[in-house]
């Protein structure tokens, strides 16, 4: 049994679906196939719109949930034709309609869960009625009923005796050879519905993977694999065939955006295969991520992440920074669903280098102003190299002004002006 995961650039149109269809059919001939798909093209982004619109009661909300109807029935229009669009998908458009008409409650967080995940709901409906339609035998399931997590709604933990308990019991292949799912979502155990962070749907087939002791996992993308560099952001960028779970990890979390970073962890603990494989030339190779041991001297891995504030947090009283001092930072920072993603202390100052906050910094910072001096900047970009040697790393500091740098064994790290 393998698990395959197709994005939202690889459902992003009808010749999109079609092409995804093919893949799905030419693997599900020799295997059991478990399909987590997540929302079309940038449905998520418009998502994001429409709830924050909704929440503010802003008058907008009709027009966004329209875009998000036409959209998804342009593309049903192409891929049904005059049998129409599917009740299914039009019941999901029904339910959402019928949410927006009432009025939201006062938290955002859980609104943003009720109201974004219609994105999978729909993309999935389309996906696997069209897969019917050409006689592709597929059950949909609505993994809210089995993927369980607790109710941090947004960011939501997995409740995994309970997931892997329900995931077998109904992705069982008893009388299926094909299940097509949603990735990004699930439940809690009174059925809300919850999201699992943005790009979760890598760590939703992890996650199935685990549970099911899958054979492997496919991620499809628009890239043959995983590369060295963006390469959107670097020329010459080469593939990398094979690396460790420990390897990509370390990539994803410094910002790669090729996997989720929670998506290593549940393979790693099984031993199961993650291949990183192109929807555009699906015969390729791709990369694989499974344990082996990087013998060789790794050739330089590029990363870069995009708006990142540098906060400097010194006490007062020249004390030096204590235990203390940087347990309450970090706790207010988490209490702000504020991501930390480098930290760097000398006597005095204490760095941290943290994804750009949706809350106010300014207030955040307010808690800290009696016993501490705060400063930020923002629009700074980190730059990751792994495996790096003094050539590429000189090149990369050339012309640039380094807000803070730190080098470790393997790991170099830069902050820099964007
Ligand atoms: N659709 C969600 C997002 O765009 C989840 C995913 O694609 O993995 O964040
Ligand atoms: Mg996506």
């Amino acid at each position: 049994m393998r698990i395959f995961k197709f994005g939202g650039a690889s459902v992003k149109n009808a010749d999109a679906v079609r092409n995804v269809a093919q893949i799905i059919n030419r693997h599900n001939n020799n295997n059991n196939l478990v399909v987590v798909i997540s929302a079309m093209g940038k449905t998520t982004n418009l998502m994001e719109t429409l709830v924050r619109a909704y929440f503010e009661k802003d008058e907008k909300t009709g027009d966004i949930f329209n875009q998000f109807k036409f959209f998804h029935t342009e593309i049903c229009n192409e891929l049904f034709e005059e049998d129409g669009i599917p009740n299914s998908v039009k019941s999901s458009f029904n339910e959402l309609e019928n949410k927006l008409i009432k009025t939201p409650s006062l938290d955002f967080n859980f609104e943003y869960d009720q109201v974004v995940s219609f994105g999978e709901m729909v993309s999935t409906r389309i996906v696997s009625e069209y897969l019917n339609s050409i006689q592709s035998k597929n059950l949909w399931v609505d993994i809210r009923t089995c993927l369980r997590t607790d109710d941090k709604f947004r960011d939501a933990s997995v409740n995994w005796n309970l997931t892997e308990k329900l995931v077998q019991q109904y992705l069982n292949f008893e009388s299926e050879r094909l299940y097509i799912t949603q990735g990004f979502i699930g439940a809690t155990t009174s059925n809300l519905t919850t999201t699992l962070g943005r790009e979760g749907s890598d760590f939703t087939a992890a996650i199935l993977g685990n549970v099911l002791n899958a054979e492997d996992v496919s991620i499809w993308k628009d890239v043959p694999g995983v590369l060295n560099a963006d390469p959107k952001k670097m020329e010459n960028t080469v593939k990398i065939d094979e690396l460790s779970y420990r390897e990509a990890i370390e990539m994803a979390y410094s910002g790669a955006q090729v996997i989720h970073p929670k998506t290593m962890k549940p393979l790693h603990n099984k031993g199961i295969p993650l291949l990183v494989k192109s929807f555009v030339t699906p015969e390729s190779k791709g990369s694989i991520i499974h344990s082996v041991d990087h013998k060789l001297q790794l050739q330089p891995v590029f990363i870069v992440k995009e708006n990142q504030v540098l906060i400097t947090i010194s006490p007062k009283d020249f004390s030096f920074i204590s235990i203390e001092d940087i347990n309450n930072i970090i706790d207010l920072l988490h209490k702000n669903r504020i991501k930390i993603n480098l930290i760097q202390q000398s006597a005095i100052d204490f760095n941290l280098v943290v994804d750009f906050p949706e809350v106010d910094l300014n207030e955040v910072l307010t808690h800290f102003v009696e016993s501490y001096i705060a400063h930020y900047n923002t629009d700074l970009t980190l730059h990751t190299i792994r495996h790096f040697n003094e050539e590429v790393l000189q090149k990369m500091k050339k012309g640039n002004k380094i807000y803070l740098e730190q080098n470790s064994r393997r790991t170099a790290r830069l902050l820099i002006k964007q």
